[in-house]
């Protein structure tokens, strides 16, 4: 138990015999942490990083481990940095919900193609901008770098789409261990899965959690039924957290999302009763709570979609 194992784009940790987290490396194409779990008669990888060589290089883990194919291959959610590993496990059955699968056919990869380096040129104009340079070193290397990376790759991407898909809630029983996929609805995106091992009190969390770094508040998402979903993961029997994003953790991770998304939102309100405008409100330094977090351009970016929000409200 607590062995780390190192490779290329990660390092696994087993977190109890047979449960993986693998937390990915910077810059490797892994970018979104994913999880190995051996069901017993049956192999599942929860969801699939950010390249097809990283999601190869997890495939291979996987198996050379514990001496199993993989026979599923979860999607938490849409995002590039959990699902463009998927057509390594194309031979598996890939599963998400309805609206994931939905959400992900809606990709054009000509249209990323060629959006993605004028985009790339906005954030690092962006970055340049940043007075502090620890965070601008941050955001190049944690952001910037992984989409350089994955713009690099896009041409070797073939998107490929759950086979399964499910509304709200799915187990698969192995001979060792049950499966719990549960999903909320949006909240980080617009639907986020979490895989449940009840009996290990093991919890996999896709982006909902994010450890000592700062969750994305997409404008696609919906930060009340987060907050809501967090509360009912809350009552889970938890001991140890695989986040998204971050390391390995305990259930103290759950309140840490539930307060980071209570204080934004509460900072955006007053701010906004207060007359202050979207600049002012930026210029203000990140609240204390977060401040050592990863991903400080992230909170900028959260800022931002809260103010237009509560601007429509
Ligand atoms: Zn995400």
């Amino acid at each position: 138990m607590n062995a780390e194992l190192d490779y290329k784009s990660f390092t696994l940790k087993e977190v109890r015999k047979g449960v993986y987290a693998a937390l990915i490396k910077k810059g490797q194409g892994a970018w979104g942490n994913a999880g190995i779990i051996d069901l017993g008669d049956e192999l599942l990888v929860f969801d699939t990083f950010a390249s097809p060589q990283a999601a190869q290089e997890l495939r291979i883990a996987a198996e050379t481990l514990t001496g199993k194919q993989v026979r599923y291959a979860i999607n938490s959610h849409v995002h590039f940095d959990h699902t463009f590993g998927n057509q390594i496990f194309r031979d598996a059955h890939i599963i998400s919900s309805t609206t994931t699968r939905n959400e992900l056919s809606k990709i054009n990869l000509m249209e990323l193609i060629n959006q993605f380096g004028p985009y790339i040129a906005q954030l690092e104009e962006q970055a340049e901008k940043m007075s502090d340079p620890i965070k601008k070193q941050e955001f190049f290397e944690e952001d910037i770098s992984e989409k350089i990376r994955l713009k690099d790759n896009l041409h070797h991407i073939d998107l490929t789409l759950p086979s399964i898909t499910f509304n709200r809630k799915l187990s698969l029983h192995g001979t060792k261990r049950t499966a719990e996929l549960i999903s909320f609805g949006p909240g980080h995106s617009p639907d986020d899965t979490i895989l449940y091992l009840p009996e290990d009190y093991v919890l996999f969390a896709g982006d909902l959690i994010s450890v000592n770094f700062h969750p994305l508040l997409a404008p696609n998402g919906d930060y009340h039924n987060w907050q809501k979903a967090l509360m009912t993961i809350a009552d889970l029997d938890i001991e140890t957290i695989v986040p998204g994003h971050g390391n390995v953790s305990d259930r103290e991770a759950i309140h840490s999302m539930i307060s980071y998304i209570s204080e934004i939102v509460d900072l955006v309100i007053t701010s906004g009763e207060g007359g202050s405008s979207l600049e002012e409100l930026l210029k203000k330094p990140i609240l204390e709570a977060f401040n050592d977090w990863h991903g400080s351009y992230v909170y900028e970016w959260n800022l931002k979609t809260l103010f237009n929000l509560n601007k429509k409200n």
